[in-house]
């Protein structure tokens, strides 16, 4: 049986992430039942007559603060007994998301996150709940709505039965720490520029050969540090002095 996961994005603009569950690839995952993705407004928590959840920061400076109490009682409303949800702040001052941590996560059956505002959130309520800060990136963005539904279409992408396997995810970029080879599509011939010609060739084993190769090639060319992490072989070392030269003629 496919394994169902539930993602609860806390938020103050919940219909901004609604508008785009219903969409491609997120959208086909839980129409399929494999992801049920919620938005719950943190507003619905506050107790004072204007549903206002912020305020002025102690010690004075501009912007204003995300109050820790509707914070907390919004979570505390995704908790029941047994199940409590991993709870991630997206923030620019977490880790930076990769595809490593993406599958892992995507192993859980509860996820919540949070979307800050404005100048941010209390210290005290990220430091009693949060399990985990994650960023998507080095700059700051207004609201942690699109950082929730990066994480969360990452992590989609991963849950099994989300992507045809026409659309398999294993070959992509990053999935097993290298960029991915350069694809092409019909027509054959495009602006005098050929489809190289082993991809035309049918031959499985040269193929495979051809892309593990350029995918060396490319994440050796556009991005080295990734290239720390790959155990490479005396004859990977080969394959890729070979690509990287074949690729520099193109
Ligand atoms: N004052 C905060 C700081 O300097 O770290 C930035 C607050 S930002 C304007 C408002 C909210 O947007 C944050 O609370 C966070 O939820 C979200 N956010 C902004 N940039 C982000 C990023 N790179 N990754 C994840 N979340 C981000």
């Amino acid at each position: 049986m496919v394994k169902r996961m539930k993602i609860e994005i806390m938020t103050l603009f919940p219909e901004m992430c609604r508008n785009v569950f219903s969409e491609s690839i997120l959208g086909r995952a839980i129409a399929k039942g494999v992801l049920e993705v919620k938005s719950v407004n943190i507003r619905d928590f506050a107790e004072n007559k204007h549903h206002r959840t912020d305020d002025t920061p102690y010690g004075g400076g501009a912007g204003m603060l995300l109050q820790a109490e509707p914070i907390s009682a919004c979570f505390s409303s995704l908790c029941h007994e047994g199940d409590r949800p991993h709870l991630i702040y997206m923030s620019p001052k977490g880790k930076i998301l990769t595809q490593e941590r993406a599958k892992e996560l995507a192993k859980l059956s509860h996820l919540a996150i949070l979307c800050g505002h404005y100048e941010g959130v209390d210290q005290r309520v990220l430091d009693e709940i949060v399990d985990e800060e994650i960023s998507i990136g080095d700059y700051v963005l207004t609201g942690g709505e699109l950082p929730a539904l990066v994480l969360t279409d990452c992590i989609a992408r991963m849950l099994e039965g989300t992507l045809s396997s026409e659309e398999g995810k294993t070959g992509e970029s990053h999935y097993d720490g290298l960029l991915e080879y350069p694809q092409y599509t019909k027509p054959p011939i495009w602006h005098d520029k050929r489809v190289p010609e082993v991809l035309l060739s049918g031959h499985h084993e040269k193929i495979e050969r051809w892309r593990r190769g350029m995918a060396l090639a490319e994440t050796w060319l556009r991005r080295p540090d990734l290239m720390e992490k790959q155990n490479l072989t005396e004859a990977d070392w080969e394959e890729l002095r070979y690509f990287v030269e074949y690729r520099k003629k193109q």
